[in-house]
Formats: structure tokens, sequence, C-alpha cells
């Protein structure tokens, strides 16, 4: 199929130029201006056909592309991993702003996913890392992006449930942070969040499972906790007497536990 029939069949199917164009830059391997200037270039009809089809179910684009910008860098994605979100960035800059304020050297994080936040912290910080999921598919491509930033050498990463994986060194941890599930079991997704892995959603019928979870498992004391949290859960947190700050969007966003000097 020619590009500009590949273009025009997109757009028969309600799908911006924007949109085909970055799906036929996957397929082609292509530039941006080599597609927009040979209209005539063949590309593979399946592969485009298949993709389209994708997206119109409500594919994300990042899993097509695979990868998503997200603090100052651009993390590998795939499927089977969530796909980093912008409001979560302030996760990463409150975690800095604490790691230089109390001086971390070691933090932990539970759930990598994608390995997006924890990454983002070694990148800009000294500290040495900890991060945990209960998804392989998510140690795979945390990996993978730790290597592609060069900090492997300072991020251990092990399957397993919460801090379970490193109970050793549980001690010296002193930051925790996470953005773990906290959708409620019976809310309604949009289209393109369903393709996600639901164990990255779905936290319990009032989505605080996680929390409660964690809150049973583990001391706190001396330790500084940074947690993501649903718009509506922030009551939980203050009844809990922890700190919540709101996010650029003026929603509750971040439970912050603080037991320093
Ligand atoms: N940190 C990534 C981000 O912000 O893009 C992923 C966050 S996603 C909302 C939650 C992640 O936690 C998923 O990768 C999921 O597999 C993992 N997870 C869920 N329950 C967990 C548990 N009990 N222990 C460790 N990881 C868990
Ligand atoms: N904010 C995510 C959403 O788009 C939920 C992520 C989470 O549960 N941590 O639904």
């Amino acid at each position: 199929m020619k590009i500009k029939d590949a273009l025009e069949l997109a757009r028969k199917n309600g799908l911006p130029d924007l949109e085909a164009h970055i799906i036929i830059r996957f397929i082609s391997g292509k530039s941006k201006e080599f597609i927009i200037s040979h209209p005539n270039f063949e590309i593979d009809d399946e592969k485009f056909l298949k993709l389209i089809e994708k997206r119109k179910n409500g594919y994300p684009i990042q899993y097509i592309v695979k990868g998503k910008e997200f603090y100052k860098n651009w993390f590998y994605v795939d499927e089977g991993v969530l796909i980093p979100r912008q409001e979560t960035e302030l996760l990463v800059e409150k975690a800095i702003e604490f790691i230089e304020k109390y001086n971390v050297k070691k933090i932990a994080e539970i759930g990598v996913g994608s390995g997006a936040i924890i990454i983002s912290i070694l990148i800009e910080t000294k500290t040495i890392g900890f991060g945990t999921d209960i998804s392989d598919k998510a140690i795979e491509i945390t990996k993978i992006n730790a290597k592609r930033f060069k900090v492997e050498d300072r991020l251990f990463i092990k399957k397993g449930p919460f801090l379970e994986p490193f109970v050793e060194n549980y001690n010296d941890i002193e930051l925790i942070i996470s953005n773990p599930p906290y959708v409620r079991e019976d809310a309604i997704l949009p289209r393109e969040v369903l393709w996600e892995p639901k164990e990255a959603l779905y936290a319990g019928k009032d989505g605080l499972e996680f929390y409660r979870k964690f809150l049973n498992m583990y001391d706190l004391s001396g330790k500084i906790v940074l947690m993501e949290i649903g718009h509506d859960q922030g009551d939980f947190f203050r009844k809990l007497g922890w700190n919540v700050i709101k996010d650029y969007s003026n929603n509750d966003r971040i439970a912050i536990f603080i037991d320093r000097r």
C-alpha cells in the first residue's frame, strides 16, 4: 500500500493524520519528513491494517511506538506495563526534594512498572534503589530502561510483592515510594486504559486495598513514604495523620509520611 492510500484509509477510519504518521513511522522506520515527501512509497499492508484496527479500538499509541516521555526522559514501554502518567511526575519531583533535604542514600519503589519513577530519581540523584513488582514483564522492562539510562549498577530489582524481596535491606531503606494500583473494582475506565494490565490498576472494592496491606505489613518509623493516591483517597490518609498534597489539576495526588528530623 502506498503512503498516500494508507493516510486516506486512516482518515476514513477516523484516525487523525498525526496518528497515521506515527504508525507509518513505526512500520517503515522512516522519518516524518520522508513520509510527507514520499506519498508513493510502499509500506506493509498487513502491519498497517492491523495497527489501524487496534488503534480504532483504543489501543494506546504508546504501545505502538513503544515509548513514553516521562519527567525528563523517553522510557521504553510495551504491553504488560502501565504507561507512565504525566501526573506521576510530581511524585518524582517530591521524592527528589526529600532526598536532597534529608540527604537520603537508599530508596525503594514498590511496583516499578516500566521503571520510570525510580530510574528518573536515580538519574537525578546519587541514591541506590531497590525496586519490586509482581509482574515479570515489569521486571524485564525496568531492567531494559535501567541499562538504557546507565543506572543498572545502582538499581536492584526483584520480583515479589511489596518490599518482601528486600526484607534484608529494609532497615537501610530511608525513603519508600509507590504509585500502586488504586482504582476501585467497579470503576468505568476509558477504553485505552483497558489495554493496560489489571494488576497495575485495581485495588479492591474501594481502591484502598494495596495501602491497607502495606500499612499492616511494615513498621514505618524513621522512614519517609510517598505514595500516589486517587483524587478521592486523600481523607483516608489525612485520618492517619499523613500529609496530602494536590497535583497541578488541584486533585489530591500524593500522600506523604515523614518520620525524620
Ligand atoms: N511505577 C509505574 C508507574 O508509575 O508508571 C507503574 C505503576 S502501576 C499503577 C502499579 C504497579 O504495581 C504495576 O506494575 C503492578 O504490577 C505492581 N503491583 C501491584 N501490586 C503490587 C504488589 N503488591 N507488590 C509489588 N508490585 C505490585
Ligand atoms: N491514574 C491511573 C489511571 O489512569 C491509575 C493508576 C493507578 O492505579 N495507580 O486510571
